[in-house]
């Protein structure tokens, strides 16, 4: 198992710091092309919380973004665009190839990470992230969060995992770095299935991997599930063990972007341990070893 700190300063020689933007998209499971009401653990947001809120131009965002970091960063180090919230390829290929382009040109900026679905990838979309895959290292992160195409529907993914297989293949042949996001804890997955789901990701040869335990957001349709009591959060012990068990499965060169996610606190209903975010990764550290 590699981190990403360490993985980022082989690459690049420095740590790597995100800056977040937000693109003018949505994404095919809100705006009805493939459902409606979107994961049933997403929020308004899109899963990008953290992103700036704003539609004002990529360069802008980058700078705002680089500006509320770089004193505790310093000057060595790097930043990855982040286009996190939504489906970000989840639009015509000649505004992402433009975003891409004036994202790529932002002092500071030395790659690129773009967070999108693997049913929103055609052919002229990929030919626009295979030329920004020549210009500078470009992660392409894939919200898998599941093998298990039941729990899939379960959650209202709305796309098969056959998908997420054939993304992974084109995605690494045109030389993107592939980020698979697994969720543990889902709905009516046991273990085993959450297993099966790393299994898999590691045969279809993802690169790297953000895990994170389930959490119930305010105003989501996992809030009425959880209400009812229809859906159990996993406790931090349990998590941790169920990810221990993943990063066993997986090959040593295989990067660990994220152990947990946490979710905003404004919006966070369960699992309320991930709120406090110094415990959670001063155990990761000592979990983990790192
Ligand atoms: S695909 Fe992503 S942005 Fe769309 S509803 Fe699901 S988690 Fe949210």
């Amino acid at each position: 198992m590699i981190t990403a700190n360490s993985f980022f300063r082989d690459m690049f020689g420095h740590k790597m710091y995100k800056a977040s933007i937000s693109l003018n998209v949505t994404c095919p499971n809100r705006d009805g092309s493939k459902g409606t009401g979107g994961c049933i653990f997403c929020s308004e947001g899109g899963s990008g919380e953290f992103a700036a809120r704003n539609c004002d131009p990529v360069a802008k965002q980058i700078e705002e973004a680089i500006g509320r970091v770089s004193s505790k960063a310093g000057k060595e180090a790097g930043y990855i665009a982040y286009f996190q919230s939504f489906t970000n390829t989840y639009c015509s290929p000649d505004y992402l190839a433009e975003c891409l382009l004036e994202a790529s040109s932002c002092e500071g900026i030395e790659a690129v990470s773009i967070a999108t679905r693997p049913d929103c990838l055609g052919p002229e979309i990929l030919s626009v992230l295979e030329q920004q895959a020549k210009r500078m290292p470009l992660f392409v992160e894939l919200g898998l969060q599941t093998a298990n195409d039941d729990t899939a529907k379960l959650i209202n993914r709305c796309y098969d995992t056959d998908e997420y297989i054939k993304a992974v293949a084109v995605l690494k042949s045109i030389g993107a770095n592939v980020i698979t996001h697994i969720i543990f804890g889902l709905p009516g997955e046991s273990r085993e299935m959450m297993m099966d789901t790393v299994r898999l990701c590691a045969e279809t040869g993802s690169d790297g991997y953000k895990f994170t335990c389930l959490y119930v957001l305010k105003n989501t349709p996992l809030e009425r599930l959880f209400l009812d009591k229809e859906v159990e959060i996993l406790e931090m012990e349990e998590y941790f063990d169920i990810v221990e068990e993943a990063v066993g499965l997986l090959p040593e060169n295989a990067v660990i972007h994220r152990f947990t996610g946490d979710g905003p606190k404004k919006s966070l209903i369960a699992p309320l341990w991930t709120m406090n975010k110094r415990q959670v990764i001063n155990y990761i550290n000592r979990r983990f070893g790192l």
